[in-house]
C-alpha cells in the first residue's frame, strides 16, 4: 500500500517507520526542512527507543523516504495520514491550523481518490473541517474528485512508541465510508493478525475516544495526587494506600502512581482542550477542570517542600536535579514538572545542577545559557557541590543509586523525590532525610 505521512514528529515518524517495516511504501513529509535534511542523512531528530534501526533499515530497503515537497507527498499515497501538531491555542482549545493546512495541501495537489486519515488529536467536528478544506481546494481547481476522511487517533506512548504501534491494544477507526474502512483494514492488517484489534465507529466518536482516554488517564493521576496530599496531612502512606486500592480489579494497579504532576505534549493540552470543547457546548465539565487544577498545583509541591525545608530562603542554594524529561525513555520536555520546579527555584535565587539521561540537549535548546542552570554530564556530577537532591523523572538509572555517597557529597543530606522511587527506611539507614509525595510523617 502506498502511504503518505504529514508530520515527522513523535507520532508521524513512528507511524511511517512502523508502516514501512511491515512492507508498505511510505513517504514522510514535513515543512521543517532541517528535520527532513537530518532524516535524509540518517539522523533521527528525536529520542525514541528502537526507532533509529527501524528507520535506517526501511530507508535502505527503499520502503521509507522523506520529502518537503507537498506535491510529491500527495501524489504518492492512496492513504494520506495527518500527524501534525495540535498545540493549545491561547484559550486552551486545540489549534487546528496545521491540520487544516495539510487538508488544504491535499485538496490542492490530489489528482485521484485519496483517503485522508487524521491521526493528530483533534476536537470533535474536525473531520468535517478537514473535509470542507479539501473540498474547497478541489472546488477552486474545478475538480470533483472523490475522497474520504477518517479519524484514526493514535494511542502510542512516547518511550514505548514502537511496541505500542506494533502491538496496539486497539486501532480505532472512525469513518462512514465502506471503501475507506476496507482500505484502513488492509493498511493495519499486519498489526491485527493475532486478534482483531480494530474498532470501527463514526468519526465524531473516534475523535472523542482519544480525548476521553487521555482525560481518564489524567484523572487517575490527579485523583492519586489528591489522595497523596491528603495522606501527608493525615499521616498515612500513599504507597500503602496505592497497593491497597490497586488490588481491587475494578481499580487495578495501572497508572495510579502519585507524583509531582503529569506533563508531556498530550495530557495537559488534551484535558484543557476537552474542557474547552465542553464550554463551547454549554457544559460545565467540573471534573475535567478539577483534574487540571489539581495537576497545576501538584507541579509546585516539590518547590514548596524544598522552600519549607530551607525556611523560605533559597538564595544561593544549589539544588541537584535528576530527571528533566516529562517521563522516562524520552527526551521530550513539553510541560515537564522539572521545568515548573527549575523556574520556581531560579525565581527564588537558587541554582540548579541538572542531569537527565536523554534530555540534556533539549534542556540546552530550551534554556540556553540560563543563569542558575548548570548541565551535568552524569548524575554523580550533578551532586558535587550541591546542597540537596531532587528527583523529577523516574528513569531506571535513578532507582538504585549509591545512597552512602549521596549522603556524603550533599551539604545537607536531603532527598526530595517527586516520583516515590525509594523506601523511606532505605534512605533513613544511610542518614538521608527523605521527602517524597504523600508518604505520611516527615513530609
Ligand atoms: P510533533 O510536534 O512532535 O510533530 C509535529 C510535526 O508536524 C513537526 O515536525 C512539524 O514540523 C510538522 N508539521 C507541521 N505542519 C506541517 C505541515 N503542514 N505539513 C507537514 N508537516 C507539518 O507532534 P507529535 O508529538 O508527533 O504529535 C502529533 C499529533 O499526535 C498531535 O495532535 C498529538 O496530540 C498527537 N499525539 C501525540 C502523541 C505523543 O506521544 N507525542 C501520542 C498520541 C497522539
Amino acid at each position: 500500500m502506498k502511504i503518505t505521512i504529514f508530520g515527522t514528529g513523535y507520532v508521524g515518524l513512528v507511524t511511517g517507520a512502523c508502516l514501512a517495516d511491515v512492507g508498505h511504501d511510505v513517504i514522510c513529509m514535513d515543512v521543517d526542512h532541517g528535520k527532513i535534511e537530518k532524516l535524509r542523512n540518517g539522523h533521527i531528530p528525536i529520542y525514541e527507543p528502537g526507532l533509529e534501526p527501524i528507520v535506517k533499515h526501511n530507508v535502505e530497503a527503499g520502503r521509507l523516504s522523506f520529502t518537503t515537497d507537498p506535491e510529491e507527498a500527495v501524489r504518492h499515497g492512496l492513504i494520506q495520514f495527518i500527524a501534525v501538531g495540535t498545540p493549545p491555542d491561547e484559550d486552551g482549545s486545540a489549534d487546528l491550523q496545521y491540520v487544516t493546512a495539510v487538508a488544504r495541501t491535499i485538496g490542492q495537489c490530489m489528482d485521484d481518490y485519496r483517503v485522508v486519515v487524521d491521526k493528530s488529536t483533534v476536537p470533535v467536528g474536525t473531520g468535517d473541517k478537514v473535509s470542507a478544506a479539501v473540498r474547497s481546494e478541489l472546488d477552486k481547481r474545478g475538480l470533483e474528485l472523490e475522497f474520504d476522511v477518517v479519524s484514526n487517533p493514535e494511542f502510542l506512548k512516547e518511550g514505548a512508541a514502537i511496541s505500542d504501534f506494533m502491538k496496539p491494544d486497539r486501532i480505532v477507526v472512525g469513518t462512514d465510508s465502506e471503501r475507506a474502512r476496507e482500505l484502513l483494514r488492509e493498511t493495519y492488517y499486519p498489526f491485527n493478525r493475532n486478534h482483531d484489534r480494530m474498532i470501527f465507529m463514526d468519526i465524531r466518536s473516534a475523535e472523542l475516544t482519544k480525548y476521553a482516554a487521555n482525560a481518564m488517564l489524567a484523572t487517575k493521576i490527579s485523583f492519586m495526587n489528591e489522595i497523596a496530599n491528603l495522606s501527608e496531612r493525615l499521616g498515612a502512606d500513599i504507597e500503602a494506600v496505592r497497593r491497597g486500592i490497586g488490588s481491587d480489579p475494578r481499580i487495578g494497579y495501572h497508572f495510579i502512581y502519585p507524583g509531582c504532576g503529569y506533563g508531556g505534549s498530550c495530557f495537559p493540552k488534551d484535558v484543557q482542550a476537552l474542557a474547552r470543547t465542553a464550554r463551547s457546548c454549554d457544559y460545565d465539565a467540573k471534573l475535567l477542570n478539577a483534574v487540571e487544577d489539581v495537576n497545576l498545583a501538584q507541579k509546585h509541591v516539590l518547590f514548596d517542600k524544598i522552600s519549607h525545608y530551607f525556611q523560605g530562603n533559597l538564595e544561593g542554594k544549589v539544588i541537584a536535579l535528576w530527571g528533566l524529561a516529562f517521563k522516562p525513555n524520552t527526551d521530550d520536555m513539553r510541560e515537564a514538572s522539572s521545568r515548573t520546579l527549575m523556574e520556581s527555584l531560579w525565581k527564588a535565587g537558587a541554582k540548579v545542577q541538572a542531569f537527565d539521561p536523554e534530555a540534556m540537549a533539549e534542556t540546552q535548546r530550551i534554556y540556553g545559557d540560563q543563569e542558575g542552570l548548570a548541565l551535568s554530564g552524569t548524575k554523580e556530577q550533578a551532586l558535587k557541590g550541591a546542597d540537596v537532591l531532587v528527583i523529577c523523572t523516574e528513569w531506571k538509572e535513578f532507582r538504585s543509586p549509591d545512597f552512602a555517597s549521596i549522603a556524603a557529597v550533599l551539604s545537607e543530606p536531603v532527598v526530595f523525590d517527586g516520583r516515590n522511587l525509594y523506601e523511606p527506611e532505605m534512605l533513613d539507614r544511610h542518614g538521608l532525610i527523605y521527602y517524597a509525595i504523600g508518604r505520611g510523617h516527615n513530609q
